[in-house]
C-alpha cells in the first residue's frame, strides 16, 4: 500500500453521506489494498448507538451499494463508535482517549484525518474542540476533510475559515469538491498536457467558445429547506462550475505538483472578467422549473418551498476570462435540476476553417468539437469531417470515441474514493485551496446580490423534465453560437 497508518474520524458518521459514499468506498480501497492495513475508523455521531449497531450499519451500507461482502468481517473489526456532543468538551476528551488506545492498538503513530461529514455550522465548534481539547496532540499528520457547503458568500465563508485556521494551516485542509475526484475531470489535464494535437490550438486563435453543462434529472427532493437557501448557483456555479473552468482554462504547470497545479488554476479565477450590477443581466440567466403536463411538480409545489419562491433552480452564464491565452473566447456554463438529461459534459468548439472548399449551400462543414464525457458516460468524443465514400468530393461528419467504460471493462473508481485515498498520502492537489474558494465567492456573489434585489418575474420559466429556458438560447444565439446538445 501507498497510505500510511491512519485513524480517520467521521463526523456525522450516521448520516446520508457517510452510508452511501465514504463507507464504500473505504472498503473499496481496503480491499485493492490501498489502505494500510494499520487503520481504524472513529464513526462519530449524536445517537446512542452501541458499537455493534454501528458496525452492522456499515456493512449495511457496503452490501446496498456494492453487493459483495467479501472480506467485510475484517474490514468491520476496525471500526468504532462513539456517540458524541459536538458542544461538549467532556465528549472531545472521551474521543481523545478513544484514539489514544487505537493509536496504541494499531500502530497509528498518531496520524490523524478529521472527516467532517455533518452540517457546516459545526465544522467551526467542532474544530476549536479537536484543538482545544487536545485531539491534535499528537506526533503524526493531522487532516481535516470539510464538505461542501463552504460558507454561503464571501463574508461567511471568509469567517468560517479564519475560525478554521485557529486549528488547522491551510496545507492540513481538504476542501471536498467531488466534482474534482471524478475520472475525467482529472482527465481535463492529461488530454490537454500530454497530446500535441490540442495544446497548441489551446487558445483564442483556433477555439470558438467552451461550453460546461452539468444537468440532473432529479429536482430538489427531500433538500427544499436548504435549496431555498442556496440555489444553483451557490450550491454548483460557485464550487463545481468554476473549478471545470479553471482546470480546462488554466496555463500548463511547470510541474504536476500540488502547488504548481493550484497555482494555475487561481490565476484564471483572477482573471475572470468582474461584472457590474447592470451587466449580470448580459451574461448569466436564471431558470426555475414549474409543472409539466405529465404530472411532474414545479419547485414551488416541492416540500419546504416557499410557493412564490424566488430561488433559481437553473443557471446559465458567459464568463471571459481576461488574458492572453483567452481575450475574447467565451466559456458558456449551465447547470439545472429537473432537465431532460442528467448530463455532465464540456464541449470545446473550434473555429471554423479559414476556407471551406467543400462550402455547399445546404450543408455547412460542421465545425470541429471536443467532447469531454464527464457523467454518466466517461470519455472524449473528437468531431471531425471525412470523405464521404462514393464518387463525389462530399464531406460526411466523423466521430472519434474513446469510452473509459467500455475500455475497463468496469466503472472507474468514484470520486469519493480516491479522495479518500488521495487524503490519506497527503496530496491534496485534487481540493480545493482557500484562494479558489475565496475568488469564486466574490465572483458568484455580485451574481447572487443583483438576483436578490430583483425578484424575477417569469419564474417559473422552464418545464420540469426540458432542456431549461428559453433565455438560455438567446444568451448564445446573441454571440452567433447555440448550445450544442446534450446527447
Ligand atoms: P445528514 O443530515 O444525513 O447527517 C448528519 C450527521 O450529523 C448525522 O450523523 C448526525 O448524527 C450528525 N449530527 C447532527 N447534529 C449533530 C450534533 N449536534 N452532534 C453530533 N452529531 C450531529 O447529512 P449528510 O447528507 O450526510 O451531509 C453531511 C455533510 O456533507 C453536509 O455538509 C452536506 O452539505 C455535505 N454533503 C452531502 C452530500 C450527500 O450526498 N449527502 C453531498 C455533498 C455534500
Amino acid at each position: 500500500t501507498d497510505t500510511p497508518s491512519t485513524l480517520l474520524m467521521i463526523f456525522g458518521a450516521t448520516g446520508d453521506l457517510a452510508k452511501r459514499k465514504l463507507y464504500p468506498s473505504l472498503f473499496h480501497l481496503f480491499n485493492k489494498g490501498k489502505i494500510s492495513k494499520d487503520f481504524a475508523v472513529i464513526g462519530v455521531a449524536r445517537r446512542e448507538w452501541t458499537e455493534e449497531q454501528f458496525k452492522k450499519h456499515v456493512e449495511d451500507s457496503v452490501l446496498t451499494s456494492i453487493g459483495t461482502k467479501e472480506n467485510i468481517d475484517e474490514f468491520i473489526s476496525h471500526f468504532y463508535y462513539q456517540s458524541h456532543d459536538v458542544s461538549d468538551s467532556e465528549s472531545y476528551i472521551t474521543l481523545k482517549n478513544l484514539a489514544d488506545s487505537l493509536d496504541n492498538k494499531y500502530n497509528l503513530h498518531g496520524n490523524r484525518i478529521f472527516y467532517l461529514a455533518m452540517a457546516p455550522e459545526f465544522f467551526g465548534t467542532i474544530t476549536d474542540h479537536l484543538k482545544s481539547d487536545g485531539l491534535t496532540d499528537t506526533q503524526g499528520f493531522h487532516r481535516l476533510v470539510i464538505e461542501k457547503p463552504f460558507g454561503h458568500d464571501l463574508p461567511s465563508a471568509e469567517q468560517l475559515n479564519n475560525q478554521i485556521r485557529e486549528s488547522f494551516t491551510e496545507d492540513q485542509i481538504y476542501r471536498i469538491d467531488h466534482y474534482l475526484g471524478k475520472e475525467m475531470v482529472q482527465n481535463i489535464e492529461v488530454i490537454r498536457f500530454a497530446n500535441a494535437l490540442f495544446e497548441p490550438l489551446w487558445n483564442s486563435r483556433y477555439i470558438s467558445n467552451i461550453q460546461v453543462t452539468s444537468s440532473e434529472e432529479l429536482g430538489v427532493e427531500e433538500r427544499g429547506r436548504y435549496y431555498e437557501k442556496s440555489g444553483a448557483l451557490r450550491d454548483m456555479v460557485q464550487n463545481h462550475m468554476l473549478q471545470m473552468v479553471a482546470l480546462l482554462a488554466m496555463e500548463p504547470p511547470i510541474k504536476l505538483t500540488t502547488e504548481e497545479i493550484r497555482g494555475e488554476k487561481v490565476k484564471v479565477l483572477r482573471a475572470l472578467r468582474p461584472l457590474k450590477d447592470d451587466e449580470v443581466k448580459d451574461y448569466f440567466v436564471r431558470g426555475q422549473y414549474g409543472p409539466n403536463e405529465t404530472g411532474g411538480r414545479g419547485y414551488r409545489q416541492e416540500p419546504n418551498v416557499d410557493p412564490n419562491s424566488n430561488t433559481e433552480t437553473y443557471v446559465a452564464g458567459k464568463l471571459m476570462i481576461d488574458n492572453f491565452r483567452w481575450a475574447g473566447v467565451p466559456i458558456y456554463i449551465r447547470t439545472g435540476k429537473r432537465m431532460e438529461t442528467k448530463s455532465t459534459k464540456i464541449v470545446i468548439q473550434f473555429k471554423d476553417i479559414p476556407m471551406n472548399l467543400y462550402y455547399n449551400r445546404d450543408k455547412p462543414l460542421a465545425p470541429n468539437l471536443l467532447v469531454i464525457h464527464i457523467q454518466p458516460d466517461e470519455g472524449i468524443t473528437l468531431h471531425l469531417n471525412a470523405k464521404k465514400s462514393g464518387q463525389n468530393v462530399e464531406t460526411t461528419p466523423v466521430k472519434l470515441n474513446f469510452s473509459n467504460n467500455s475500455v475497463d471493462g468496469m466503472n472507474t473508481p468514484e470520486a469519493y474514493e480516491k479522495l479518500l485515498h488521495d487524503c490519506m498520502r497527503g496530496d491534496a492537489t485534487n481540493f480545493t485551496h482557500w484562494d479558489d474558494v475565496k475568488l469564486s465567492w466574490a465572483y458568484v456573489d455580485k451574481i447572487s446580490e443583483v438576483w436578490e434585489t430583483t425578484k424575477e418575474t417569469e419564474f417559473p420559466n422552464y418545464c420540469a423534465g426540458t432542456a431549461g429556458p428559453k433565455a438560455a438560447d438567446e444568451l448564445l444565439e446573441k454571440d452567433g453560437f447555440y448550445w450544442w446538445p446534450i446527447d
